[in-house]
């Protein structure tokens, strides 16, 4: 499969998610780049010549998305869980222990990589049983989980169509999420473009909770969730 790169220098909106232009709608409420959908229908298309119904869960989620999660999850509306799926109680924690406690599974606004629209998090909707809904939680892509085959399926499959898995492993940055997958030729553009001057100048304007602890540690986040992630492997033999 040819994968088409195209260099340029991209807006500081549309790498924070400040931008939508470059996203389709593919079914309701999922938004995907562009210059994605075709690969992701190739992929979904091969996914389901091996018997699974491919679904996007999450595709392109904005800045705006993002801040409303965090800022939940800073106060307490949402629960922020911990590597064993335990609730954590963030009134016990000070501000810059309560933002690596949500950095674990929320990313920061303006550093998802959900804002370019190259990031999808999937399952196979013929595997989940009856009556269950989809929680995106590690347990469910193991090996004895409900999507157990398709996690096999997609790493010896997804690279192919040009997409791999940041999160694969714990690299004591964001937790693993088998689930989510980012079509490379554009991502990683879009990630060496996303540098931490970048990103403060979005946050020092951003409403969003514990920015003082936040700016204040930018660098560290910035290298220990954003930047130490998974690089693919053998992309480059489909790359042309
Ligand atoms: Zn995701």
């Amino acid at each position: 499969m040819s994968i088409e790169l195209t260099k340029h220098k991209n807006s500081i909106a549309l790498l924070t998610g400040q931008q939508s232009d470059h996203i389709d709608e593919l079914t309701k409420g999922i938004g995907i780049h562009q210059q994605v959908k075709k690969p992701w229908l190739a992929l979904q298309q091969a996914a389901k010549s091996a018997g699974f119904e491919l679904e996007i869960a999450s595709g392109f989620r904005s800045f705006d998305r993002q801040l409303l999660i965090w800022n939940k999850k800073f106060n307490r509306q949402l629960l922020v869980k911990d590597k064993n799926n335990q609730v954590i109680d963030l009134s016990k924690l000070n501000d810059k222990n309560k933002v690596e406690a949500i950095l674990l599974y929320s990313a920061l606004p303006g550093a998802s990589r959900h804002h370019w629209g190259t990031d999808l998090d999937i399952y196979a909707s013929n595997l989940l049983p009856q009556g269950k809904s989809l929680q995106l939680e590690p347990w469910e892509y193991q090996s004895t989980g409900y999507f157990a085959e398709l996690t096999q399926w997609l790493t010896e499959h997804a690279e192919y169509f040009g997409f791999f898995r940041p999160y694969d492993i714990d690299r004591g940055g964001v937790a693993i999420e088998p689930w989510h997958f980012s079509y490379a030729p554009l991502a990683l553009q879009y990630q060496q473009q996303l540098t931490v001057t970048l990103l403060e100048s979005v946050l020092t304007k951003a409403d969003i909770c514990g920015r003082s602890a936040i700016l204040k540690q930018l660098t560290n986040i910035y290298k220990r969730y954003i930047m130490n992630i998974n690089k693919p492997q053998n992309l480059g033999k489909h790359i042309e």
